[in-house]
């Protein structure tokens, strides 16, 4: 319960990179057809229209190398700045163990509501750490 909202994150953020690698890609494409162009506008003698396609090629080409590049800086930031801290929580009388998010205010010893399986016994914090997470995948450019 507690995983689901970490991994509904990423999978977010993977879905941004994926629509932003279709355009980086539509880009780079039209900018090869546009330098093709160009020698091919070369070949047949056209030298003013060759220039104005390459340009376009060139521009094309930067453009999207400067996304790629501010998009993997992007991601290796935010794979950074990921780790989770995690609440564990105990009932002392009946020993149940959960986790949960951690959350402003919260210490070990610090007692929480009651346990739902003793209406008498009050949950306590035992520990707060930092989740260990298992290697996500990077999409290498
Ligand atoms: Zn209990």
């Amino acid at each position: 319960m507690t995983t689901q909202n970490q991994t509904n994150t990423t999978t977010a953020a993977n879905k941004i990179s994926t629509y932003l690698m279709f355009i980086v890609l539509i880009v780079m494409g039209l900018a090869i057809v546009s330098i093709f162009s160009a020698v091919y506008a070369y070949t047949l003698g056209s030298v003013y229209e060759a220039g104005f396609m390459t340009i376009i090629g060139v521009f094309g080409l930067t453009l999207s190398a400067v996304v790629l590049y501010q998009n993997s800086k992007r991601s290796a930031a935010m794979k950074v700045e990921a780790p989770k801290v995690m609440t564990y929580i105990e009932c002392k009388s009946c020993g149940t163990k959960t986790s949960r998010e951690f959350q402003r205010g919260d210490f070990v010893f610090k007692e929480l509501d009651v346990c739902p399986k003793c209406p008498e016994q009050k949950q306590m914090i035992t520990g707060v750490y930092k989740e260990i997470k298992e290697k996500e995948k990077t999409y290498t450019i």
